[in-house]
Parts: structure tokens; C-alpha cells; sequence
């Protein structure tokens, strides 16, 4: 992967970035190690500016001598910093990329990061792991998700959501931020693969609990609602076969 060919997962974002994002978009990439997603979107004229933040000093390193190196520095600040503090008002950033990291880092980024939400930007959020908990801080702050797809990339599947601001948009329910109010919606052949894969291993995780000598219960009835959801859902796809 570099600045002009991004990875399919990046790609996705990028092109997701365009397809929401406003006329002039001004993004703030966050955890931008190697500044390639900002960069890729310059290069192609896609965005007006950016800013690429990054709060490990390596990759920050790396960002800034990617930028250099693509002659962007008049479009691409890099800075240094955790999370959304990067984020200065005069940047008037109008949307916010979060990629490559759990869901739970994510929805700890954009809850420090609160002040900088507040003119409500579009968030394209990239989680590896742990969905359900970014779904469920988006929806209890006032963003509806507009866009889900799942992506797969070196035999792995991500899940990419794009997030608006929207006062008044109805809540959503556990199952939904679970397996996404979209996503479960439009389901098909990679949503399928998802919730067999995550079906077969909470398959795994309830045998090892109930072969415990006192079984979690609590965790137990965690466990069977999920396969509930999961179970029903799959369904769904077959009858669509
Ligand atoms: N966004 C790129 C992508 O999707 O390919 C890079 C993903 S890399 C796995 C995650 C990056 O996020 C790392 O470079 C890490 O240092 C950075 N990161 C983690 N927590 C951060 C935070 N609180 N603020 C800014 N960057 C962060």
C-alpha cells in the first residue's frame, strides 16, 4: 500500500469520504500512520486540506515524510496529538476519518473529543473489532448512520460506518448495534460470512463456559442472545438464497 494505491479497505473510506463528505471537504484523519488515506485524496483532488493526526512519534515521523514527499505540504498539516485535540477551530474541518483501530478506542477518541464535534461533522469510521460499542456511542451523541459496508481485505473482514449528525434520530436498539441497523438490513454474501464465522466461535466460547464446574451465567445469557440475533438474521440471508 502507498499514497496512490491504497489498500481496498482505505480505498473504501476514501471513496465513502467523496460520496458523503461536502463540496469542499476539510478532513481530519485521525491515527494516520503514513498520512497514506489524506494523502491519496490529495493527490487525487478530492479535498481542499487535512489534517493528519497521530500520537505516536514514529508514525508520526512517517506521515510527515510521506507529505514531504508528495509535495503536499501546503494541503496536509501533520500534528502531533491524542485523538481529536489535534483538531484546531480555524481548520474548520468538515469530516473526520478514525480507521484501524477497535471500536472501543474510537468511541474513547470521539468521547474526549466532544468540543470538536459540536458543528457536527461526517465521521467515516473504519472499527477492527468491537463495532457494537462505536454504534451505540454514536446513537447515544446524536449521529445517525447513514452508510454501513463490510469490506474484505487480506482475508479479513472490516466493517466501515458513516455517521451524520442528526438531533432526534431514533435510538437504536441493542440487536441493531450489534449487527448494524443497515448492514442488517441489506445483509449479502459478506455480511453472511461475518455472522457464520462470529456464530461458530461464540458456538465455541458457550461450550467452554457451560463445561466450567460453575458456569457464568450471566455471560451465558449474553452469549444466547447474540447467537439469537445471529441465528435469526442468518435466516433472513437463506430465505433470500
Ligand atoms: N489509519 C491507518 C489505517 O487505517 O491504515 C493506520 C491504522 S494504525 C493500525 C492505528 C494508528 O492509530 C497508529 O498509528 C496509532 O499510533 C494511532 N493512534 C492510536 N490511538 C490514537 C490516538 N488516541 N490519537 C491519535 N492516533 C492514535
Amino acid at each position: 500500500m502507498n499514497s496512490q494505491q491504497l489498500s481496498r479497505r482505505l480505498a473504501t473510506v476514501a471513496d465513502l469520504i467523496c460520496q458523503y463528505g461536502a463540496t469542499d471537504i476539510r478532513l481530519a484523519d485521525i491515527g494516520s500512520d503514513h498520512a497514506y488515506l489524506p494523502c491519496h485524496l490529495a493527490l487525487n483532488q478530492k479535498i481542499q486540506a487535512a489534517v493528519a493526526g497521530e500520537v505516536v512519534k514514529g508514525p508520526y515521523q512517517s506521515a510527515q515524510a510521506e507529505v514531504k514527499s508528495q509535495g503536499l505540504d501546503s494541503i496536509i498539516q501533520v500534528r502531533l496529538g491524542d485523538g481529536l485535540a489535534v483538531i484546531q477551530a480555524d481548520d474548520a474541518i468538515n469530516v473526520i476519518s478514525i480507521c484501524g483501530m477497535g471500536g472501543s478506542l474510537i468511541r474513547s477518541i470521539l468521547d474526549a473529543g466532544q468540543d470538536k464535534l459540536s458543528h457536527g461533522p461526517l465521521l467515516v469510521l473504519q472499527p477492527n473489532i468491537g463495532e457494537a460499542t462505536l454504534r451505540s456511542w454514536l446513537s447515544q451523541h446524536d449521529f445517525q448512520i447513514v452508510h454501513e459496508t463490510i469490506v474484505e481485505d487480506s482475508q479479513r473482514l472490516y466493517e466501515i460506518i458513516v455517521a451524520q449528525h442528526q438531533p432526534g434520530a431514533p435510538a437504536l436498539m441493542p440487536r441493531q448495534a450489534y449487527l448494524g441497523p443497515i448492514l442488517s438490513q441489506i445483509r449479502g454474501p459478506l455480511y453472511k460470512q461475518k455472522w457464520a464465522r462470529e456464530e461458530a466461535n461464540l458456538k465455541a466460547i458457550q461450550a467452554q463456559i457451560q463445561a466450567a464446574p460453575q458456569p457464568d451465567q450471566a455471560k451465558l445469557a449474553e452469549i444466547a442472545e447474540k447467537l439469537g440475533w445471529i441465528a435469526d438474521s442468518l435466516s433472513q440471508c437463506q430465505e433470500e438464497e
